[in-house]
């Protein structure tokens, strides 16, 4: 964990202690605010509003400028763009960009590594290193802004990592991309996924922060969830739709349930009447995901024809259901092995 203060981790208030603290005026901090986070001049030495001696010091004290790019795949299939982002510690994440009719998103990655050790998922090899900074959020979008030379109207939470798991970090992200005078990103724009972590869940909804959130269910069975996700053994299926509950009479949000669907494991009729029943008296929407196989995982996924018939046989039952649209398949496909697949070409273990 870095123990440096950086200026982009900052809001505008904190940031005028700052600027007061070092013999500054304070309307300096929201210049700095807006060069960073709304005209994503990253770095402090074009900043030409600032005198040279003061730029300097902003440079000790920024970050962000140390975070690049350092690879681009693009999808041949649709505009769907993968990156690969170094840290200015070395590490490299995952960021995905996606493009709609409608909006452009993109997928962040909020740790490095994971701790969740779900069975089907690449984020989780290879362990948990350290959790992503706020600004190293920001960063993953505004490079890929610049980059692209256009402007990310939706944000999922849904790369490497457990958001929730790194709550403090996140919660802060939402506070600076959110803010009128930087990105001003909608917050009915963001939606986090999170693999369940009760007590997070209901802290998110009393500290009111308004974002969508979707939980990541893929077995509607206690026993054999666990075994998929270990994070089962510690809240149960109830314990987690209460708290959705919870969420939603607090935030009025629409609650999202995704369900990976790997063939002979979680896709016959028991599966989906179990889900019916969980599902059909709640105001949510049900995404189901083919598999994306992994090497570690040992599982297949379901052709086109059993998801549609998943899919119409919820629908059917009340439950709102659609299958996220594959996006970007020949690129890597499941999140966090782009990562994996480098770092095994550098040499790392
Ligand atoms: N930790 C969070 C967010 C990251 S994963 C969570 O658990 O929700 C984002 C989504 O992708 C989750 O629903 C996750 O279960 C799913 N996912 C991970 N690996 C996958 C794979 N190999 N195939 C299909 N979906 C996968």
């Amino acid at each position: 964990m870095q123990n440096k203060l950086i200026l982009e981790n900052l809001t505008v208030e904190e940031l005028k202690d700052f600027f007061e603290n070092n013999g500054e005026k304070s309307f300096r901090a929201l210049q700095y605010f807006r060069a960073i986070h709304k005209n994503r001049i990253l770095n402090p030495i074009q900043m030409t509003n600032f005198s040279n001696n003061l730029r300097q010091k902003l440079y000790h004290y920024n970050d962000i400028i140390n975070c690049s790019i350092i690879k681009r795949i693009d999808s041949k299939l649709d505009n769907t763009k993968k990156y690969l982002i170094e840290l200015s510690d070395g590490n490299i994440v995952e960021t995905v960009f996606m493009e709609y009719k409608t909006h452009t998103s993109i997928c962040l990655s909020t740790q490095i590594g994971c701790k969740m050790g779900c069975k089907f998922c690449a984020s989780t090899k290879k362990s948990f290193i350290r959790n992503i900074e706020p600004y190293e959020m920001c960063a993953q979008i505004y490079l890929v802004e610049n980059d692209l030379n256009l402007k990310i109207n939706n944000i999922v939470l849904m790369g490497i990592g457990e958001p929730l798991d790194n709550y403090d970090n996140v919660v802060r992200f939402i506070d600076l991309i959110t803010n009128k005078e930087g990105q001003d990103m909608s917050i009915r724009n963001i939606t986090l996924s999170t693999c369940g972590l009760v007590d997070k869940i209901i802290k998110l909804a009393d500290d009111d922060i308004g974002i969508n959130i979707t939980i990541s269910l893929h077995n509607p069975f206690d026993d054999e969830r666990s075994k998929l996700m270990p994070i089962g053994n510690k809240y149960s299926i109830e314990k987690i739709l209460d708290a959705c509950d919870y969420y939603f009479n607090k935030t009025k949000r629409r609650i999202g349930f995704e369900y990976t669907v790997i063939e002979d494991v979680n896709d016959s009729k028991k599966y989906m009447d179990k889900l019916v029943n969980l599902l059909r008296n709640r105001n949510c929407l049900l995404n189901l995901i083919t598999l994306n196989p992994i090497e570690e995982f040992n599982q297949k996924s379901p052709d086109r024809y059993k998801m549609t018939e998943f899919m119409n046989y919820m629908n059917k039952n009340n439950v709102n259901t659609t299958i996220r649209r594959k996006q970007g398949v020949d690129i890597d496909g499941a999140c966090g092995q782009l990562r994996i697949n480098n770092m095994i070409k550098r040499g790392v273990k």
